[in-house]
Order: structure tokens, then C-alpha cells, then sequence
């Protein structure tokens, strides 16, 4: 964890919007919910995490940054 280095075939598989630990289709990942109007967080049945830009309309690995605003996010919010 923490390390900035992506390797090209990962970066292969988040083009064809595939998850690179387990190769399921990123449009099929649970939404966890928005980090900003224009970037929501997935979560794949693998259990990694993905930032989905929906300007760009791609996928990007999800920072450790981003996971811990989602979470505080959660924290706001009554649990279900
Ligand atoms: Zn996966």
C-alpha cells in the first residue's frame, strides 16, 4: 500500500474498465457513494477500490486520501 507506482497492465485493464485484481467489470462494482459531484467511489467484489470520473468517464484506483474522505463522509451519516 502507498506505493504511486502503476504498472502498464494495470493501467490496460483500467481502460477496458476492468478491475485489475480480479479482472470483473468495473461498471458492475458496488457504488459506495459520491466523493464530489463529478467522482464517485466503487468498491469491486474483490474488495478494491476504484475512483469513477464521470467526466472523463474512466476509472482510476481509488487513493488512500479518497477512501478516508469517504469514510469520514459515512461517519456523518446514521448507519442503516
Ligand atoms: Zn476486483
Amino acid at each position: 500500500m502507498g506505493i504511486k507506482f502503476v504498472s502498464p497492465f494495470q493501467s490496460i485493464l483500467l481502460q477496458k474498465r476492468l478491475c485489475v485484481g480480479c479482472t470483473a467489470s468495473l461498471d458492475k462494482a458496488k457504488r459506495l457513494g459520491k466523493l464530489s459531484q463529478r467522482r464517485e467511489l466503487l468498491e469491486c467484489k474483490c474488495k478494491r477500490r476504484y475512483v469513477y470520473n464521470k467526466e472523463l468517464n474512466e476509472y482510476q484506483r481509488a487513493t488512500l486520501q479518497e477512501e478516508q474522505q469517504f469514510l469520514r463522509e459515512l461517519n456523518k451519516k446514521p448507519l442503516v
